[in-house]
This record gives structure tokens, C-alpha cells and sequence, in this order.
């Protein structure tokens, strides 16, 4: 799940990462009033205003209806509210958006960092993420931040440095030196780097995060380092046992399909392809989507209804499928494990019935317990089903339909 940068800076500072400090906010007014909140605590008279939306590259990106910039300075509190009412209910478009952008519903007032001072501000990149390869959480840094990783991995892959984590030693000592040396980091600031990786190393797996991009790291010119952006995936699965994380979610940054997919215990990714799935389980899911490559079509989406695949909950996967113009067909493909395959044939022929007008051809495959009566019922059921049990058949009448 993705969050906001307000929010994973939130999480950040509860684990002791220093952070650009700031406040949210949803109106203009709003904005000059945590401003001054924050005027108050950080003695500052710079702020930076940022979009809130779950997209990178905020700052090179513009605000269609204003030409405003994702980020901007403001001095003093008058602009505060003026740079927020250009940014403020607009569509940010940015490189990682979609070319109509994503709607702007909250803005982060921060306090302006990067005054001059005993010396230069310097921006770095860090991420910590697991390396499947190597079952292993890795930091990946590099002195070259504030800009567009990928560039620099393209031009210069030498100045992207790696520091794999022993999962039962944590970040060591000689690491956080070896990261700070390599940011050409010296003094104050070196040591302020090891206590920077070590906490955010603790609240990567402390909030069961699956991926952190901090961009720019700050080194500030007195010396502190601090977190100016973040970017914070959390792992879904773990929010369980997380309910104030949970609550972050915000279904507005979402697919609309995804999020109603979820609420009805689906798992479904639309993809752009001419051949509708529903399968239960996810190994099999990506096998059907093989399938479907073989008989020449390609998968419109991923679905997998899960373990108890009843009449209501196909009848809304079925929804979903044909709500895609593209879709030429849908292809069914359950196994009977736990799940009895005539219920299921059953459920298929009520939702067929209840769903008005399906104009494309459904290819139904049920393999496991009760396949041949699920068949008959099918067969029997006068609808323009096709029933298969093997998965060859399933693949050439998949090619048939779509001849
Ligand atoms: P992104 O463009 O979505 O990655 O958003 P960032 O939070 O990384 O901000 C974009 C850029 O704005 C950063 O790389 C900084 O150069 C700049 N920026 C962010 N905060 C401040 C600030 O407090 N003062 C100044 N002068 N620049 C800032
Ligand atoms: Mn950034």
C-alpha cells in the first residue's frame, strides 16, 4: 500500500528519523494557519508548499490549471496561502502520473531547508528495499541525489552504491561509516549519517514496510541530515497488526476497479489485453494467463476470486470482466479443491442469468471435485457457455472464440 508523504514522514519521525518538519493541509486558509504553527516552532520565515498525491516528481511536474509546480517556495505567510491556491484542487501532471495528472486534495506546508549557512546543502538518494535475489534487505544510496535515479543509474551506475543487511545483525557500524564515506560525508555529519541509516533501517521493518525511497537525503548546512521526501510503500498484508497504518489508505489515489475489487475479496489487476479471467487462486490465475498467451490472446486483467469462489462473489467478478470494452471473451478456470465444481458451475449459470446482455463467449473450465457434474450443469443450462475440464481444451476453444 501506498501512503502519502506527509504520512510516511509521520511514521519516520515515531522512529526517530529526522525529517523536513510541516504540517497538512486541504484549504489555503488552512495553510497560512499551519504555517504560522509552524512559524512558531521552527523560527522559520521560508516554507516549501508540496502537492500531497502518490506520484514522484512533484517538483519538475505542473499543475494543469495553474502551471504552478508540484513544489514551490513561499516566503512568509501571505504566499503560503497564494503558492497553496495554485496548487490546491488542480491536476498535477508529472512524469510518473498519467498525461491528465492526479487530482491535488492536500498539500504539505514545510519548513524551508535548505538555507545557507556553514556550509553547502547537499542532496542524496537512499531506498532500502528487499533484494529477492539475495533474500536480503538492501540500502541502495548515492551522493547523486535530489534528480531522477533511473538517469543516474543510465549514466553514471558507479556513483549508485549497495549495502546488503544481515537480517539478524541489523545496519552495523562499519556499514554506517562505509555510507557515510561514500556520501563524502566528514565531521558532524558522518556521524548524524550512521545515526540517520540506523533509524531508518528500524522503521523499515518495524512498520513492515516493503519499500522506502528517500529523495533528496538532506545534508543541511549546519550539519543535521534529514528526510526531505519519502516515499513509503507498506507491505498490505501486514496491516493487520497495523490499524493506524490501515487507516492511511487513501482509495482516491486508487484504481476505482482495484479498490472495489478489494471490498468484494477479489484480487484483480487490469491489464490490457482481450481475454478476461477468473480463476481461483493465484498460482493458477497466472497459469490461465499463460494459457491465454498460447491460444493466441492476450489477459485483460488478473483475478483471482480466492478460495471460496460463491455464486455472489462471481456474479461481481463477472461484472467487473465485462465492464472492459476490450474484453472478447472471458475464460473460467477453477479448480475444486476445497470448493465443490458444480457449486461453482452453479453459481456461474446464476450470475450468467442475473447479469443482463453478456455479448462475448465464456469459455468455462472445472477440473477437482464434481467436474463432470459441474459440466453437465453447464452443458444442460441452454446458456452460450463452454464447458472444458482439460486445459487444452480450455486454450482451443479460447482460440476458437477469438478466430
Ligand atoms: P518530488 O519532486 O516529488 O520527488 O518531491 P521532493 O519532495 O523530492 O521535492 C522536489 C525538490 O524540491 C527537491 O529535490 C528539492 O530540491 C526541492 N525542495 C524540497 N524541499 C525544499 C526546501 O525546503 N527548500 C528548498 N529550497 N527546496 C526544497
Ligand atoms: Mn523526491
Amino acid at each position: 500500500m501506498n501512503i502519502h508523504e506527509y504520512q510516511g514522514k509521520s511514521i519516520l519521525s515515531s522512529y526517530g528519523v529526522a525529517i523536513q518538519r510541516g504540517y497538512v493541509a486541504e484549504t489555503p486558509e488552512e495553510a497560512t494557519e499551519v504555517a504560522k504553527k509552524l512559524q512558531e516552532e521552527t523560527k522559520t520565515g521560508w516554507f516549501v508548499v508540496k502537492a500531497q498525491i502518490h506520484a514522484g516528481g512533484r517538483g519538475k511536474g505542473t499543475v494543469t490549471e495553474t502551471g504552478s509546480r508540484g513544489v514551490v517556495l513561499a516566503k512568509g505567510l501571505d504566499e503560503v496561502a497564494d503558492k497553496a491556491k495554485g496548487i490546491l484542487g488542480g491536476h498535477l501532471v508529472t512524469l510518473q502520473t498519467k498525461a491528465e495528472g492526479k487530482k491535488v486534495n492536500k498539500v504539505f506546508i514545510a519548513e524551508d531547508v535548505y538555507a545557507p549557512g556553514a556550509s553547502e546543502p547537499k542532496e542524496f538518494y537512499m531506498s532500502i528495499l528487499l533484494d529477492r535475489g539475495q533474500s536480503r534487505n538492501v540500502i541502495v544510496y548515492s551522493p547523486d541525489g535530489g534528480m531522477n535515479i533511473e538517469d543516474v543509474a543510465h549514466n553514471t551506475p558507479e556513483r549508485i552504491f549497495k549495502e546488503v543487511i544481515d537480517p539478524l545483525t541489523g545496519v552495523n557500524d562499519f556499514q554506517c561509516r562505509k555510507i557515510a564515506f561514500n556520501l563524502g560525508l566528514e565531521g558532524n555529519a558522518f556521524k548524524e549519517m550512521g545515526k540517520f541509516v540506523k533509524n531508518l533501517y528500524k522503521a523499515y521493518m518495524g512498520c513492515d514496510a516493503s519499500m522506502f525511497e528517500i529523495n533528496p537525503v538532506l545534508k543541511t548546512s549546519d550539519d543535521r541530515i534529514i528526510a526531505v521526501d519519502a516515499k513509503v510503500t507498506l507491505d498490505g498484508n501486514s496491516l493487520s497488526r497495523h490499524s493506524d497504518y490501515a487507516a492511511m489508505r487513501d482509495v482516491t489515489e486508487e484504481d476505482p476497479l482495484e479498490v472495489e475489487a478489494t471490498a468484494a475479496g477479489l484480487n484483480y489487476v487490469k491489464l490490457d489485453g482481450n481475454v478476461g479471467c477468473m480463476v481461483n487462486g493465484a498460482g493458477l490465475a497466472m497459469a490461465t494467463m499463460d494459457i491465454i498467451k498460447l491460444s493466441g490472446g492476450d489477459p485483460a486483467n488478473f483475478l483471482d476470486v480466492g478460495g471460496t469462489a460463491d455464486a455472489k462473489r462471481v456474479e461481481t467478478a463477472f461484472r467487473m470482466i465485462l465492464r472492459d470494452p476490450n474484453v472478447k471473451a472471458i475464460l473460467v478456470n477453477i479448480f475444486g479443491g476445497i470448493v465443490r465444481c458444480d457449486r461453482v458451475a452453479q453459481g456461474i449459470v446464476d450470475a450468467y442469468k442475473n447479469i443482463e446482455n453478456i455479448s462475448v463467449p465464456i469459455i468455462v473450465r472445472l477440473q477437482g471435485t464434481n467436474a463432470e457434474e459441474a459440466k453437465a450443469l453447464i452443458d444442460s443450462s441452454g446458456l452460450a457457455v463452454h464447458s472444458a475440464i482439460t486445459l487444452q481444451e480450455a486454450a482451443d476453444k479460447v482460440k476458437e472464440v477469438l478466430a
